[in-house]
């Protein structure tokens, strides 16, 4: 079999094919292929034995090599302990507690959800409050539903306090309304502001 397709090219091109095929190296792929009957440079010469040269110089770089100081290996393991198998990047084999907090929310272990999440550091983790409004339905939830809390408490994932909201737009609306209603309870003095606590408080 032909070691590379031969092509017509100028004389300089012919050259330099001929000069790599020498070498091994196909000139158009950059790969080392060998042609039957050539033998490698190295054949045979496996555990060859070492040049009292070259063992010189090997004793001398040994020599050169500091002594670890005593316990250094066993500190070692402690700062660096091996992990025995390599761990995959996505972290899907480092944490597996069935409920962890996430910031303001909750998400919960469910690796086989397709919308868990598919990168380090909460991989195989879904937020909850979607899982229980999905699990409720009796659907997945689309990507552009939005769930509300309603006492405003996001780890607070009890069905009676999740609302459904088509969209972003719609869960803004019940923010705003939130907001007229609060405006509409001071407007009847039910509801005033303490500018030293500041915050809303009862009448
Ligand atoms: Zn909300």
């Amino acid at each position: 079999m032909a070691l590379y397709k031969e092509k017509p090219r100028t004389t300089s091109g012919k050259i330099k094919r001929e000069r790599e095929s020498r070498k091994g190296i196909c000139f158009n792929t950059g790969r080392t292929h060998f042609k039957k009957g050539i033998t490698p440079w190295n054949k045979g010469k496996k555990g060859m034995p070492l040049t009292e040269k070259q063992k010189a110089q090997y004793e001398r770089m040994r020599g050169k090599r500091k002594p670890k100081p005593d316990g250094f290996s066993e500190k070692m393991r402690l700062i660096n302990p091996p992990l025995g198998r390599k761990q995959p990047k996505d972290g899907r084999n480092i944490h597996k507690k069935a409920r962890v907090s996430r910031g303001e929310y909750v998400m919960i272990y469910k690796p086989e959800h397709p919308s868990s999440r598919k990168k380090a550091p909460d991989y195989g983790y879904v937020l909850e409050h979607r899982y229980i409004m999905e699990k409720h339905l009796g659907r997945p939830l689309k990507k552009k539903e939005v769930i509300h809390h309603i006492d405003g408490d996001k780890a607070n994932n009890n069905i009676d306090n999740l609302v459904l909201c088509d969209n972003a737009r719609e869960h803004n609306i019940i923010h705003t309304e939130m907001e007229l209603f609060v405006e509409k309870l001071i407007k009847e003095k039910r509801v005033k502001y303490d500018r030293e606590a500041k915050e809303f408080v009862f009448v």
